[in-house]
């Protein structure tokens, strides 16, 4: 990697999440803006959205804050003047009308309760929907009021509607699929979702994307009437959503509307009539938006749901000071461990850990320096074992691991001890201190996992009555 890569990757790790994103965003929109002036064919007008601008707008806001929502549209609509050749005073004067509509949009923001951040993909969306409802036909009349000060254009009253529904709901609407698309794209990377997940979610896009193509080109099919058609569409978007939340309804909406966009420049299928004729695309674009609105929004709250899941399951489990499992988790998977073994041997072995004199610590040093030695000791053991050995906080100082492997466990007892001792050495804010273990093996004889425990405890207790600072094995 050169040294500039190497430089720019480091910022990019260093960088903090709403960075990362607003950055991935502005990309994102910049490319989709540059895609659709290419490829947007003169009947499909569904990808023919030029939001460069608003996607710079939302960028901004999720880095700065909704107050600075105008910095990053005043960019992206100075880009998008350059790129359309518009003389660079009309650009600037286009993109400062755009400017004084989003101040308005973020006064309106303000009294929302924004929460910038990947973390929040609702308040995102809100976000998007406010730009997509607040902004776009505001900016769209005031832009008109420049044009027609600019040009002497005159609209008059009845013709107000179409000029404001022109392009408005397809784009406005693009702009929320391609920031769900990203927001979920990141969320996905950092869950770090298994290989199973990601190979269910290509199927069923495979599946959702055969099924479109099938109705738009088999004959039988092609006599669907196009209602009927966009009303499967919405069940096999809703499908994938209820099954992958957000990242399944930001790709099948991806997957309707390419293969749609596709279908109507080749005039194929149910819609191609009506997306031939305006009147009738504005229907089909107000349904398309109802579709990715809806999956939007339901995949959202889905995500929300599963994650709050997560975080409840993570406080019955763990231990609030450590991290560690907790006393009740640790019963439940040990006994779990101990049936396993009844019916095929493998070498698990427990180690009871208690540390020695924790109590004149607390009464020398204060309550808060003991409450650091645990979360020293937590982080310590997190780190010189594997992800599947079990590690527990069992109650005040007293630790239990569950290590799998035929290893020697005397050493491991060792050399627990010894990195204990090397660790203190490197910190200054935590007292030092000497652990003393219990250690024996989960036996196909143990009749329960009291039985275990016992002689762990045993252990335990002769390390104590020989002088502490010491393993004992049993
Ligand atoms: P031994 O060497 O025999 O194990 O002696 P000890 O002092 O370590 O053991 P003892 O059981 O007498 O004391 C344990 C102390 O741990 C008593 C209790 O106040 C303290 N303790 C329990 N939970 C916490 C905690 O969460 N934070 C802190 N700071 N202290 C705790
Ligand atoms: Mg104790
Ligand atoms: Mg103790």
């Amino acid at each position: 990697m050169t040294p500039l890569a190497s430089a720019i990757r480091q910022q990019v790790t260093v960088a903090p999440a709403r960075y990362r994103f607003g950055a991935s965003l502005a990309a994102a929109y910049f490319v989709v803006g540059l895609l659709s002036y290419a490829f947007s064919s003169a009947s499909g007008a569904l990808a023919e959205s030029v939001f460069m601008h608003e996607g710079f707008g939302l960028a901004a806001a999720l880095i700065w804050g909704t107050r600075r929502v105008w910095s990053g549209i005043l960019l992206g609509q100075l880009a998008l003047a350059l790129y359309q050749g518009l003389p660079a005073w009309n650009g600037m004067l286009v993109a400062l009308a755009n400017v004084a509509v989003l101040l308005v949009t973020a006064r309106l923001l303000k009294g929302c309760r924004f929460n910038h951040g990947v973390a929040a993909p609702r308040d995102y969306l809100l976000l998007a929907l406010a730009c997509t409802l607040v902004y776009q036909p505001l900016s769209r009349l005031f832009g008109l009021a420049v044009l027609s000060m600019l040009t002497g254009l005159r609209v008059t009253l009845a013709e107000l509607p179409d000029v404001l529904s022109y392009l408005w709901l397809d784009q406005s609407v693009f702009q929320i699929l391609v920031a769900s698309t990203v927001l979920a794209a990141i969320n996905g990377y950092q869950r770090r979702l298994p290989g199973r997940y990601w190979w269910l979610l290509g199927l069923s896009l495979a599946l959702l994307a055969t099924v479109l193509t099938t109705m738009l080109w088999c004959r039988f099919t092609n006599q669907l009437h196009p209602l009927h058609m966009l009303s499967i569409v919405y069940l096999l978007v809703m499908v994938v959503t209820a099954a992958f939340e957000l990242l399944g309804a930001a790709s099948a909406n991806l997957i309707v509307l390419s293969v749609m966009q596709w279908a109507s420049y080749r005039e194929r299928g149910p819609l191609a009539g009506l997306l031939s004729e305006p009147g009738q695309l504005q229907n089909v674009n107000t349904f398309m938006a109802g579709i990715i609105l809806s999956a939007c929004l339901v995949g959202t709250l889905l995500r929300e749901r599963s994650e709050k899941e997560r975080a409840l399951k993570r406080l019955a489990n763990r231990d609030h000071l450590t991290g560690l499992y907790n006393r009740r988790y640790f019963f439940e998977a040990a006994e779990r461990e101990l049936s396993k073994i009844k019916r095929e041997p493998a070498v698990v072995t427990l180690l009871w850990i208690d540390i020695d004199h924790f109590k004149s610590i607390n009464d020398h040093h204060g309550h808060a320096a003991g409450d650091r030695v645990l979360a020293f000791f937590g982080r310590l053991v997190q780190s010189m074992f594997r992800r599947s050995d079990l590690i527990a906080r069992i109650g005040g100082e007293e630790f239990a691991i569950l290590t799998h492997g035929d290893t020697d466990t005397q050493a491991i007892a060792a050399k627990l001890r010894a990195q204990l001792q090397l660790s203190l050495a490197d910190v200054n804010d935590v007292v030092p201190f000497t652990i003393s273990v219990g250690v024996t093996a989960l036996s196909p004889g143990d009749a329960s996992i009291e039985s275990t425990l016992a002689r762990a405890d045993a252990a335990l207790y002769e390390a104590k009555a020989n002088g502490r600072d010491q393993a004992v094995m049993r």
